[in-house]
């Protein structure tokens, strides 16, 4: 096989200096600059409105980052000291720091093969103090809510409803049985960080929902808690989703469904040439789910040496995440200790990120996907 070059990261793909994109990108910057409209001006407006369409809520809020929208909806839902919140323990650590923030505590549920929130182990973590259910819609697959949001729950005697929050930060466009991430809980929250699948030209996010309500307050909390200029409402900081930000959100999000079409046809070829690998588990499937491959997780024996091979061959790849969040220092120091989540722990130490993103062309992928046969001993595939 000839040597080729597959990076992981798109984002000198994404905005080639003289391309199309990027041109139509700083024209409108340039109109923006003129209008001097740089805090919640109206692109923030029709941004939202898109994005609402987009996931089928009727409320989207723009926020100045992922994490922050996370803080904003458990905030705004009256999530604080005392109370608990279940989540799982393999995500990006932003969104458990998110519950502590608020100064909650997180309370960890191992996750199943699919790398999410083990539904099974949900009522075992239920406790009277119990205020939302945060599940993680990680890689892009989603969760599968309607058996989450079905679960009867009790404490005691009594049924409890918590809030179910969904983290669909890496899951954009998204959906289980047709209705799209982010439409299921409560309220969603979405990054446009600029590796996520909808990104921008720095930190951006989203919440989602359809309650008026929830919408009002948050809309409050991310400006101070101002209703006008002069009169504040409540007490909040400063949560803004920049202009510029809506700006080239605006303009990439008519190609979020080409991006996640160009992802899952990556994800097909992986698929079919890795399937029969012996040392490679290829990510599960469900056809109720559309999965966007935020990332292409295989799990792998003997990685470290497979992650070299594939590094001398040209072929970039990750980890997401190598240490389990309960394993990170602050949740140490709640008590959280190895052992807590076998399985989290056990793919942690087997889990690889493997190029996937829509610039990749077929060559690019069976080449990758052919070098992890030869080196698991395989034939070259075809
Ligand atoms: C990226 C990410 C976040 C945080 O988003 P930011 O925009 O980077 O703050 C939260 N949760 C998950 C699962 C993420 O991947």
């Amino acid at each position: 096989m000839e040597k080729m070059k597959v990076p992981y990261n798109y984002l000198s793909d994404q905005f080639p200096s003289g391309g199309v994109l990027l041109k139509n990108i700083l024209a409108d910057i340039e109109k923006l600059a003129e209008s001097g409209e740089f805090t919640l001006g109206p692109q923030v407006r029709e941004f939202e409105e898109k994005f609402a369409a987009l996931c089928g809520v009727s409320h989207a809020i723009g926020i100045n980052s992922g994490t922050d929208a996370l803080i904003l909806i458990l905030k705004a839902l009256g999530i604080g000291p005392g109370d608990e919140v279940i989540t799982v323990p393999n995500s990006f650590i932003a969104t458990a720091n998110a519950i502590l923030f608020v100064g909650a505590r997180p309370v960890f549920v191992d996750v199943d093969d699919e790398y999410l929130m083990d539904i099974n182990l949900v009522k075992a973590a239920i406790t009277p103090r119990t205020k939302a259910i945060l599940p993680v819609h990680l890689t892009g697959n989603p969760v599968f809510m309607p058996d989450l949001m079905s679960l009867r729950l009790h404490t005691g005697t009594y049924e409890i409803s918590p809030y179910i929050i969904e983290d669909a930060a890496q899951a954009v466009d998204a959906d289980i049985n047709s209705k799209k991430v982010g439409s299921w809980g409560v309220a969603g929250e979405f990054s446009l960080h600029p590796l996520k699948n909808l990104n921008v030209w720095g930190d951006g996010g989203m919440v989602t929902t359809n309650s008026g309500e929830l919408a009002e307050k948050i809309q409050l909390m991310r400006n101070h808690g101002l209703v006008s200029r002069d009169v504040c409402d409540m007490f909040a900081g400063n949560c803004r989703l920049h202009t510029i930000q809506a700006v080239v959100g605006l303009q990439l999000m008519p190609d979020v469904r080409k991006v996640s079409d160009a992802r899952i046809k990556n994800a097909a070829i992986y698929d079919a040439i890795l399937r029969d690998t012996s040392g490679v588990v290829i990510p599960p499937r469900s056809w109720q789910k559309r999965h966007v491959y935020h990332t292409y997780v295989i799990q792998v024996d003997w990685r470290e040496g497979l992650v070299e091979f594939l590094a001398d061959n040209g072929v970039e790849t990750k980890i997401h995440y190598p240490a389990p969040i309960h394993l990170q220092k602050p949740y140490v120091e709640l008590g959280y200790k190895m052992g807590d989540f076998p399985k989290c722990e056990a793919q942690a130490k087997r889990i690889l990120s493997l190029p996937i993103h829509q610039y990749l062309t077929k060559e690019q992928i069976y080449y990758t996907a052919k070098l992890i046969r030869k080196f698991y001993g395989h034939a070259p595939w075809m």
